[in-house]
């Protein structure tokens, strides 16, 4: 059985005591499930004070984004070490902002999943198609691509996570419906089977895009819809509590 993780991306939300207020209220709000990981991920700042208040919970930690070099003259980056070190277990890794406002190529990418596989890292590797790329009937093809390249030299025995996110409904309130999404991710499985063969049945793949309360337990009810990855949902305790308590 695969795992599900329900995963709130805060972004570029939230200074130190809001992200440590609403940690700690979703903490208080929400019990363990079986086989259901809530992972959160606040932006650098918090993921210490975060981290702290989590230790004792069935909650994880993650980032949201890293360097993949271990240290050196990087001014301004954040290494797996320094994520480990303060209690990280993943790492989101080529969301489509970091895409799109810093050029991170499927190269970069790639490198960084290596550089967080070593340290132990499970790294959420974000794809997703734009609306143009959709409507030119491309999707699949740039998936494709995008998974490839991203896993590129990855034989399967460290653990990857895969986060579908249709560039189109990222904070834009359009959600893919359950097939849309049900379809790309059975692609993905597809690409994961021709690279890792039957391993591809555990890798979990979570949906991305416009994730709400309303909207979540259509998404869950799919077979192939491993967890969410949700952004502007995440930041609020009830629809947060409420997206991580789906009914299948
Ligand atoms: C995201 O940031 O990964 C995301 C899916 O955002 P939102 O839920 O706001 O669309």
């Amino acid at each position: 059985m695969r795992k599900i993780i329900i995963a709130g991306n805060w972004k570029m939300h939230k200074t130190k005591g809001d992200a440590e207020a609403l940690a700690y209220s979703i903490k208080e709000k929400t019990k363990p499930r079986e086989n259901v990981e809530m992972v959160l991920f606040p932006p650098f700042t918090s993921l210490e004070s975060v981290g702290k208040i989590l230790q004792d919970s069935f909650i994880l930690l993650g980032a949201q984004n890293m360097f993949y070099e271990k240290e050196g003259a990087f001014t301004g980056e954040i290494s797996p070490v320094m994520l480990k070190a303060v209690g990280c277990k993943y790492v989101i890794l080529g969301h489509s902002e970091r895409r799109k406002y810093f050029q991170e190529s499927d190269e970069l990418i790639n490198r960084k999943l290596h550089s967080a596989l070593e340290e132990g890292l499970i790294p959420i590797l974000c794809v997703g198609e734009t609306l143009e790329e959709r409507e030119g009937g491309k999707a699949e093809e740039v998936v494709e691509t995008q998974v490839k390249n991203g896993l590129k030299n990855w034989e399967g025995k460290r653990e990857v996570i895969i986060a579908y996110e249709p560039v189109w409904a990222i904070g834009t309130g359009r959600t893919a419906t359950p097939e849309i999404a049900s379809k790309m991710h059975y692609f993905i499985r597809e690409i994961l089977k021709e690279l890792v063969g039957e391993l591809s049945q555990e890798i979990s793949i979570l949906y991305g895009g416009s994730v709400k309360p309303d909207n979540v337990d259509e998404l869950m009810k799919e077979e192939e819809i491993d967890g969410v990855l949700v952004g502007g949902a995440s930041l609020k305790v009830d629809s947060f509590v409420r997206i991580y308590n789906f009914s299948f």
